[in-house]
């Protein structure tokens, strides 16, 4: 357990003065948001959001993959969501590798994983531009679906939001 002990110890700190016990599982703001797993990124505090407000799925890039499409779907018709904002950032990590550098780093290592696709970002505007249209043309999810793009600025905080495609 010793890697983990800070986290427990600091769960018995959170959870003596916890403040959550009312909420439900629905977004009380109806917001979804798809942004990057870099850990720079407090999605709820920049937005001005607490726990409660939002679906937040995470995954390298903020990519719009199926598994986040998965997702959408049961946040829309059974967790209230009613608006999608999807925010990669600036200094993403996942725009300096393409799949086949991953490929080559973990050949290093001695593990093959080119049976896995990373959905590296050679071009950061047009994955953008797939991902929104991604979820627009979606049949699954409802016509019509707000929806908005906006770069996160790691440096800045500021969001800048994008013209959809
Ligand atoms: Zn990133």
């Amino acid at each position: 357990m010793t890697a983990f002990d800070d986290l427990l110890a600091a769960n018995e700190t959170y959870a003596r003065s916890f403040a959550y016990s009312g909420l439900t599982g629905r977004a009380a703001r109806g917001l979804a948001v798809v942004t990057c797993m870099d850990s720079r990124i407090d999605p709820l505090g920049l937005l001005g959001l607490r726990a409660g407000d939002a679906k937040i799925l995470r995954n390298a890039g903020a990519r719009v993959t199926d598994d986040v499409l998965r997702t959408l779907v049961l946040a829309v018709y059974l967790l209230g969501v009613e608006r999608v904002l999807v925010m990669p950032h600036t200094d993403c990590g996942m725009a300096k590798v393409s799949d086949a550098d991953v490929h080559a780093l973990t050949q290093e290592r001695g593990v093959d994983t080119r049976s896995l696709e990373f959905h590296t970002v050679p071009d950061q505007d047009a994955a953008l531009r797939h991902d929104l249209t991604r979820i627009r043309t979606s049949p699954f999810l409802p016509a019509g679906l707000p929806l908005a793009g906006a770069i996160y600025d790691v440096h800045t905080g500021k969001l800048m939001p994008v013209e959809l495609p």
